[in-house]
């Protein structure tokens, strides 16, 4: 059986091919679980999980608090608004008081980019990043690669469109990663405003033309317009953005018959995707709601030793 070996999930790039199809396997057989009439097992019992997010979320915390519970590990979820951070206690100082009462994982949301890396250069516990900045979100590649696989049986050789505001997206960076990676091809699309220069080295081709980026692909990926993290103008309206560049049913006529559509939320129904298209029959959205809480699930369990202790089982 393969080993995992990571002490920490801070992003894609630092997966190897074998630890991604782990991953992906382990999450497959927690899937079950879930589906069980009483959806808990003991595995991570006596284990603890600190939650600490300082950044709105509610599918990713949920996920991760959901995942901890069915394993029987303790979950305490910690808000940026509701931590010592207000009263100016910097990030590693907080970290530093955290690992002194003994937890075995730290999943952290932070809005700068590299925080989670230098939370696991000073801690012993397993960091797991669910989001930093602009920078990378290696769970929620995760669970794309594992709604695709579900669908397609394979990631190899499919041809994955990204639409939409690619340069404030950590989903899209790490997705094209993972993706890649994993022996897709993957097609980013947007207006130039929101196409980040030399994306071209992820390995990605690049279209501004929504019709070319539809067009013969297995997957498409809309994003949300992130208007939190916008400080100008990238785009004349909502109006002239959703024309160009949202998803509806006229655009959806000329891509592939068996296309799957996803979106990692929140959504902005009628912006980025026309409600006919996020509900309607090609939409896998939900199903990459379900598939996170096995992907974090998989990830509690593999950061904290699961296939190490398997040995001496
Ligand atoms: N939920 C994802 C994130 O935290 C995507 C999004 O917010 O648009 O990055």
């Amino acid at each position: 059986m393969l080993k995992f070996t990571k002490k920490d999930i801070l992003e894609i790039s630092s997966l190897s091919v074998d630890d991604i199809s782990l991953i992906l396997d382990t999450a497959e057989r927690m899937k079950e679980i879930s589906e069980r009439p009483v959806k808990k097992v003991p595995t991570l019992r006596g284990k603890t999980v600190v939650l600490y997010f300082y950044e709105p979320s509610t599918r990713t915390r949920t996920s991760f608090d959901i995942a901890a519970k069915r394993l029987s590990a303790d979950s305490i979820s910690l808000s940026g608004s509701t931590s010592s951070m207000v009263k100016g206690e910097t990030l590693l100082d907080t970290a530093r008081n955290l690992e002194a009462m003994k937890p075995d994982v730290i999943v952290l949301r932070h809005p700068s980019a590299g925080a989670p890396h230098i939370l696991a250069k000073a801690v012993s516990a397993s960091i797991i990043n669910a989001g930093d900045g602009m920078h990378a979100h290696p769970t929620q590649a995760l669970l794309d690669m594992l709604t695709v696989k579900q669908h397609k049986g394979t990631l190899s050789g499919l041809r994955i469109a990204i639409i939409g505001d690619i340069a404030h997206s950590r989903v899209a960076r790490s997705d094209c990663e993972g993706f890649i990676k994993m022996g897709a091809s993957v097609i980013l699309c947007a207006p130039p405003t929101l196409m980040p220069k030399g994306i071209e080295f992820y390995g990605v081709s690049v279209t501004f033309d929504i019709n070319e980026a539809i067009e013969g692909a297995d997957v498409i990926m809309m994003l949300r317009i992130q208007k939190e993290r916008q400080s100008g103008f990238f785009f004349p309206s909502e109006r002239e953005y959703s024309r160009r560049y949202g998803l509806n049913l006229e655009k959806l006529k000329s891509a592939r018959s068996d296309v799957l559509i996803m979106h990692p939320g929140p959504i902005n129904r009628g912006l980025e995707i026309s409600p006919d298209v996020a509900d309607g029959p090609h939409s896998i959205i939900l199903d990459q709601v379900t598939n996170g809480v096995a992907v974090r699930m998989a990830l509690l369990y593999l950061v904290t030793g699961g296939t190490r202790n398997a040995d001496s089982d």
